[in-house]
């Protein structure tokens, strides 16, 4: 999706209010109707109007007229809405190129004055299956705050608060800077996703490191659920970093041994594949963890032991309630299990449209053979400098 951020720049504070309005409208109606954004915005002489077209015009909202008169927002408008918060907070003052495109998000560069570049995540949860936000609609049908703004939202705020408990432990995770919406800032990872890395010097060592890694989430009480070469980053020093929390679970979910096993078997099946590495040495304490393996070198989950004060007791008590986990999970869930269905072992990550196949494109970079790398495909510059932050009266 393009990202044309010189918009950002020309929009008035009555563009932002009747946008706002929107969005305020969108936790009671899929469909905001006009009267209501009308009313919320409260623009003098029948303002809103104008505004709403030229809203429209940049592709900030969509009309529908289907049922009755009415608009929503569309990601673009939702990912305005955040950026203009973040630029107002400080966090970051440009927008740059898109370095990934996740199945459920879309990832930028975003910089501050002083030329510091970040990772911006935003979130676009329910973007690649109809099928399953539709299933999600019939189950969270009683829930009026249900909609893909609510879900994205969830998501965010789920990935910086595992982000940043992470990281306080001691796990290699982006340093997670602000939310806001469905909007995530963290550092940069300086490497790219172990997917794009043809060859590695010390295979056996990462592959350890990385193993060791879901042993060690296991004992501070999560599982990834997603930990594949999609979601490790691996920089020149072969120095590993884990992305994309939203899917973490805790030990004690009905399904953890699923997700557990399922993890170390994509690292497993990767690293065969991918580098050749044979698992029958593998030491079984090579972390120092004293976590039993099978005979193929398999950590066995039933022989891990929490340490005290667990990662997933901890984030149950922040901002992060039960009921924000339990609506997501449900959400992702429903993927998980159809990706099961269809194929037997979804990882969840698939739908990555910007993967390069393995075996195309080789590009040495330094001491790392990668793959081709992304095209950046945005670029613009400072967002709006007057602009304060918008509120009703
Ligand atoms: P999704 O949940 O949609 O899979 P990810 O968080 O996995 O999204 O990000 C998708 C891609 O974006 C990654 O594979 C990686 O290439 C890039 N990316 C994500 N976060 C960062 C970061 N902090 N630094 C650098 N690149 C990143
Ligand atoms: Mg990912």
């Amino acid at each position: 999706m393009k990202l044309d951020v010189d918009v950002l720049r020309y929009l008035s504070k009555e563009d932002f209010r009747v946008l706002t309005a929107v969005e305020m409208g969108m936790r009671n109606h899929e469909i905001v109707p006009s009267e209501l954004i009308h009313r919320i915005a409260s623009l003098k002489h029948g303002g809103t109007y104008k505004v709403l077209k030229n809203l429209l015009k940049h592709k900030l909202l969509h009309h529908d007229s289907s049922k009755y008169d009415g608009f929503r927002l569309t990601y673009l408008g939702y990912d305005f809405l955040a950026i203009k918060t973040m630029v107002n907070r400080g966090v970051f003052s440009s927008v740059g190129r898109q370095i990934g495109v996740g199945k459920e998000s879309d990832i930028f560069e975003v910089a501050k004055d002083d030329g510091t570049v970040l990772a911006m995540k935003l979130h676009r949860l329910g973007r690649t299956s109809f099928r399953a936000v539709k299933s999600k609609r019939d189950y969270l049908r009683h829930r009026s705050s249900f909609n893909w703004l609510y879900l994205s939202r969830l998501a965010a705020l789920k990935e910086f608060a595992f982000m940043k408990a992470l990281e306080e432990h001691g796990f290699p995770v982006p340093n997670a800077v602000d939310c806001n919406r469905h909007c995530v800032i963290m550092s940069l990872v300086e490497g790219y996703p172990l997917v794009q890395v043809k060859e590695l010097q010390n295979p056996d060592t990462v592959f350890e490191t990385i193993l060791g890694l879901v042993v060690r989430l296991a004992e501070h009480g999560l599982i990834h659920c997603d930990f594949n070469e999609f979601n490790i980053m691996i920089d020149e020093n072969e120095n590993v970093t884990m992305i994309d929390f939203p899917q973490m679970v805790s030990v004690s979910h009905r399904n953890a041994q699923m997700y557990f096993d399922r993890d170390v078997e994509c690292i497993f099946k990767f690293f065969t594949k991918r580098f050749n590495v044979s698992f029958e040495e593998t030491p079984e304490e090579s972390d120092g963890s004293d976590v039993d393996s099978d005979e193929t070198g398999r950590p066995r989950f039933s022989s891990i032991k929490k340490v005290t004060g667990s990662l997933d007791k901890e984030l149950a008590a922040s901002g992060f309630t039960r009921k924000d986990q339990d609506d997501i999970e449900k959400f992702i869930e429903g993927d998980v299990e159809k990706d099961l269905d269809s194929d037997g072992e979804g990882t969840g990550d698939e739908g990555h449209i910007l993967e390069a196949s393995p075996d195309v494109n080789i590009k040495h970079f330094d001491s790392l053979c990668l793959v081709e790398q992304h095209e950046p495909i945005v670029t613009c510059d400072d967002g709006d400098e007057e602009e304060k932050q918008h509120q009703f009266a």
